[in-house]
C-alpha cells in the first residue's frame, strides 16, 4: 500500500493537519495560488496582505467595473489568508483542507474598504468563525430609488436559546463526545491516484461541539438545539439615488449558531425597469416622439417626474430639432447618494415624425418657404440626356422570399448551378 508506513489508526482523530510524514506527499498540493492572487509571499504578514486585498479589491470591484469572479476569488483568498487557522491549514494542505471551499464568503462592500471593514471584524471574537451571510434580492422601483424609501422586511432566523444560553441544556449533564474524543472535528484522509487528500469536517454526533447532552437532560424550549426560531423585522433603509445591486447590509443579523458569530444579512437592490425613463448611473435618459413641424417650429409638451413634479419641457425659440436628436436638461437625473441636491441630466432623445405624402399645395408653399441650397426639381428635370427614377419602397425580408421563390439564392454567386434546391452549408 501506498503509505503503509504510515499510522494510519492515528489519523482518522489525528490531531489538526501538520502531522508529521504529510509534508513529503505536499507537493502535489497547490498551495500557492492564494498568494498569485493577491500578489504576496507565502512569508508576508497579514498587513502586506490587508494592504495588497484593499488595493486589488478597489481596483477589480465591480461597482467600478471589474470583472465579479476575479472579485470573489480575491476575496476568497484574503478570506483564507487574513485568517490565521484557515492560512495555516492552505499551506499545509491547500484549498482541499478548508470547509466550504470554492463557495467563497461574499465579497465585502466597497464601503468597507474606504471605512475601514473588510475582513478585520472577524477577529473581534477571538478568532470564532463566522457563520453564513444570508442574501436577498432587494426589488426597488425607479421612483423609490429617486425619492429614497424605507422598507419593512421579516426575517426568520434562529437565535441563541435565551433558556439555556446555546449550550442546549445544563453546563453539568454536558458529556463528551466519543464519535470525536471531544474535538468537534472528524478527519478523514483519501487517497486519489498519488495523492492523499485530507478532509475535515464537523463532527456530525455532536454536531461540531465536542460535547453533548444526553437526550433527557435536554433543554425544553429548545430541545437540545440551543437555538431557537424568532421572526424580526428588519427596516431596509433604501436612499436616495442609490446605486442599482448595491448592497445593504445587517451585521449579525444571519442565524445565530453558539460559538459562533453570526453572519450578515445583505439585501442586493435591484432596479426595476420604468416604463418612461432609463438610468444610466446618475442620469435619467426617455424618448419622445414630436410632429414634424414640432421640429420645425418647436415644441413643448408636459412631463410628470419620478417625484410626481409636473415639468414643461420646451425647445428653444428658432430651434430645429434633427430627428435622432439628444437633448438634455440639467439637474433633472438620479440625485446622487453623497448630496441628494445634487442630480444628474435628463437627457431626451427625440423622434421626429414625418408625413407619408403632402399634397401639391404644402410641397409648392415650402418650396417657397424653407431655404435651398440643391437645385429645384425642375431644373434637374431640365437635363433631357439624363434617365429619370423613382424612388420605391422595398422590405428587405421581401427581396429574400422573392428569391427563394424563383430558386436564386440571395447570398449566392449567380454562375454556381443553375435553379433547383442548392446546398447552404458547403463543408470547407
Ligand atoms: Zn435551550
Ligand atoms: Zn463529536
Amino acid at each position: 500500500m501506498f503509505f503503509g508506513g504510515f499510522p494510519f489508526g492515528g489519523f482518522e482523530d489525528g490531531p489538526h493537519p501538520g502531522m508529521p510524514g504529510m509534508r513529503r506527499e505536499k507537493k502535489e498540493v497547490d498551495n500557492k495560488r492564494f498568494y498569485e492572487v493577491l500578489g504576496v509571499s507565502q512569508n508576508d504578514d497579514l498587513n502586506t496582505i490587508k494592504k495588497a486585498y484593499r488595493k486589488l479589491a478597489m481596483k477589480h470591484h465591480p461597482d467600478k467595473g471589474g470583472d465579479p469572479e476575479l472579485f470573489k476569488e480575491i476575496g476568497r483568498a484574503y478570506e483564507v489568508l487574513s485568517d490565521p487557522e484557515k492560512r495555516r491549514t492552505y499551506d499545509e494542505v491547500g484549498e482541499e483542507g478548508l470547509e466550504g471551499s470554492g463557495g467563497g464568503s461574499d465579497p465585502t462592500d466597497i464601503f468597507d474598504l474606504f471605512f475601514g471593514g473588510g475582513g478585520g471584524r472577524r477577529g473581534g471574537g477571538g478568532g470564532r468563525r463566522k457563520g453564513e451571510d444570508v442574501v436577498h434580492p432587494l426589488k426597488v422601483t425607479l421612483s423609490d430609488l429617486y425619492n429614497g424609501k424605507t422598507r419593512k422586511l421579516a426575517i426568520n432566523r434562529d437565535i441563541i436559546c435565551p433558556d439555556c444560553d446555546g449550550v442546549g441544556g445544563p453546563e453539568s449533564a454536558m458529556e463528551t463526545c466519543s464519535a470525536c474524543k471531544g474535538r468537534g472535528i472528524r478527519v478523514t484522509i483519501r487517497q486519489m491516484g498519488p495523492m492523499i487528500q485530507q478532509m475535515q469536517s464537523p463532527c456530525t454526533e455532536c454536531r461540531g461541539q465536542g460535547k453533548y447532552i444526553p437526550q433527557h437532560k435536554q433543554c425544553k424550549r429548545c430541545g437540545g438545539d440551543g437555538t431557537i426560531k424568532e421572526r424580526k423585522v428588519l427596516e431596509v433603509f433604501v436612499e436616495k439615488g442609490a446605486p442599482d445591486n448595491k448592497k445593504i447590509i445587517f451585521r449579525g443579523e444571519a442565524d445565530e449558531r453558539p460559538g459562533q458569530l453570526p453572519g450578515d444579512v445583505i439585501f442586493v437592490i435591484q432596479q426595476q425597469e420604468h416604463p418612461v425613463f432609463t438610468r444610466k448611473k446618475s442620469h435619467l435618459l426617455m424618448k419622445k416622439k414630436i410632429t414634424l413641424l414640432e421640429a420645425l417650429t418647436g415644441f413643448s409638451f408636459e412631463l410628470v417626474h419620478l417625484d410626481n413634479r409636473k415639468l414643461i419641457i420646451k425647445s428653444n425659440p428658432n430651434e430645429v430639432i434633427k430627428p435622432g436628436e439628444m437633448k438634455a436638461i440639467a439637474n433633472e437625473g438620479m440625485p446622487s447618494v453623497k448630496n441628494p441636491f445634487i442630480r444628474g441630466y435628463l437627457f431626451i432623445s427625440f423622434d421626429v415624425e414625418f408625413p407619408d405624402a403632402l399634397d401639391d399645395k404644402t410641397c409648392n408653399a415650402l418650396k417657397k418657404l424653407l431655404p435651398s441650397p440643391r437645385k429645384m426639381d425642375m431644373d434637374i428635370d431640365d437635363q433631357l440626356d439624363a434617365e429619370v427614377h423613382y424612388v420605391e419602397t422595398v422590405d428587405p425580408e421581401r427581396l429574400k422570399e422573392d428569391a427563394a421563390r424563383s430558386g436564386e439564392a440571395y447570398e449566392e454567386d449567380e454562375d454556381e448551378g443553375m435553379g433547383g434546391p442548392r446546398v447552404q452549408c458547403r463543408q470547407q
